[in-house]
């Protein structure tokens, strides 16, 4: 449809960077150093400083970038890392891929934050906190380190690059903390690549052996790794990116107040709210449906506008994790949330009117039910 307004217009982020990004790729062409290399040492020392931490390395993606946080901390095998029931799978995902136990809690009903009080039960049998920076907000951080008593807190801050709570940014609470520049990402790439970011020199030093098949020095390979570098061509357009990404998030934060101000009068929807002391980035901007969500979803699509669900079916649920043991019922605020949960196109470029269409046709939506 010409007229559709899509859940994230990548093009329209490209069309303001394109001729950066065009003279950045001829150069990284022209030098030969395709991975790693100067660009990608530039990104990691301005993303480091964005983050308010003091080493980032570039990785592949964003789940390498989770699996090698955990991987650096050398954990006992197969002790359990607890983190939320509702998030993407790739955060589950990481913590078996690095030899350990996923530990499921469930979040609160309010902000679908991981649940602190029962993170905290699970503390004494569990070796490290994986809390989950979800949709753009952080998680409470200050109770979860407190909640920690010692554990390493490490951050999955896929999707809240810029976020800050009482100022601190994503990427400075944890031990060390992973990201993701997914395309779609509030710092999207043009392809996959993640980072961690720490202040532990020798994490980041880890991180990096790790990433590069346990090697330092060409041809001596220190502990066992893998291969999960960041291109060159990938850091030339985070970098700038991350120029226009302070002003982009405040453009989200702008449409995130227009959508509260003009959804705020409907009747049988829950608008997002932000927790106390956070600086949220919208990555997404999800409302609560009361019933009949999935009848909204497909009359939203019919109208042209890119609406979607963030998740429909949480971690616990999906096949490749019934090994962890837990049925329907186990983690009852997910997967309420999983059934009424509606993410409207948000975007830094979204305009006004574009957000009255959506806000139309969501109240004609709701209507019809
Ligand atoms: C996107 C995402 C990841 C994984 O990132 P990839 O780059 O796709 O591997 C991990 N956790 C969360 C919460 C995410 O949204």
């Amino acid at each position: 449809m010409t007229n559709s307004i899509p859940l994230v217009d990548l093009h329209a982020a490209h069309a303001e960077i394109a001729e950066e990004v065009r003279a950045g790729f001829d150069a990284v062409l022209a030098s030969g150093a395709y991975v790693k290399g100067p660009e990608v040492a530039a990104f990691e020392r301005e993303y480091a400083a964005f983050s308010g931490a003091g080493h980032a390395v570039g990785t592949a993606n964003g789940t390498d970038a989770l699996e090698m946080a955990l991987r650096a901390l050398e954990l006992a095998p197969g002790g359990g890392v607890v983190l939320p029931a509702n998030t993407f799978v790739a955060t589950a995902e990481a913590v078996v891929r690095a030899g350990l136990r996923p530990v499921l809690v469930d979040v609160d009903e309010e902000h679908l934050l991981i649940d602190v009080a029962q993170a905290a039960d699970r503390v004494p049998t569990s070796v490290a906190l994986l809390p989950v920076h979800l949709n753009g907000q952080l998680a409470p951080m200050e109770h979860l380190l407190e909640a920690a008593d010692g554990l390493p807190v490490v951050e999955d801050g896929a999707q809240s690059q810029g976020a800050t709570r009482h100022g601190r940014p994503s990427g400075s609470w944890g031990r060390i903390s992973a990201t993701s520049f997914y395309p779609g990402k509030n710092l999207g790439a043009y392809g996959d690549a993640g980072a961690v970011v720490t202040d532990d020199a020798a994490l980041a030093e880890a991180v990096r052996l790790l990433g590069d098949h346990g090697s330092a020095r060409k041809y001596v390979h220190e502990r066992f790794g893998f291969n999960s570098r960041m291109d060159a061509l990938q850091a030339v357009v985070l970098r700038a990116k991350l120029r226009r990404l302070p002003a982009w998030n405040e453009a989200r934060r702008a449409a995130a107040e227009r959508y509260d101000k003009l959804l705020g009068g409907l009747d049988g929807i829950t608008l997002p709210r932000t927790l106390p002391g956070n600086a949220h980035v919208w990555h997404l901007y999800a409302v609560r449906v009361d019933r009949g969500r999935d009848g909204v979803l497909a009359a939203l699509q019919q109208a042209g506008i890119g609406a979607g669900v963030h998740y429909p079916v949480p971690v616990h649920l999906q096949p490749a994790f019934r090994h962890l043991g837990h049925g329907a019922g186990a983690f009852p605020v997910t997967e309420r949330a999983a059934g009424q949960l509606l993410t409207l196109p948000l975007f830094p470029q979204l305009t006004e009117g574009q957000q009255h269409r959506v806000a139309e046709a969501l109240a004609a939506a709701l209507r019809r039910r």
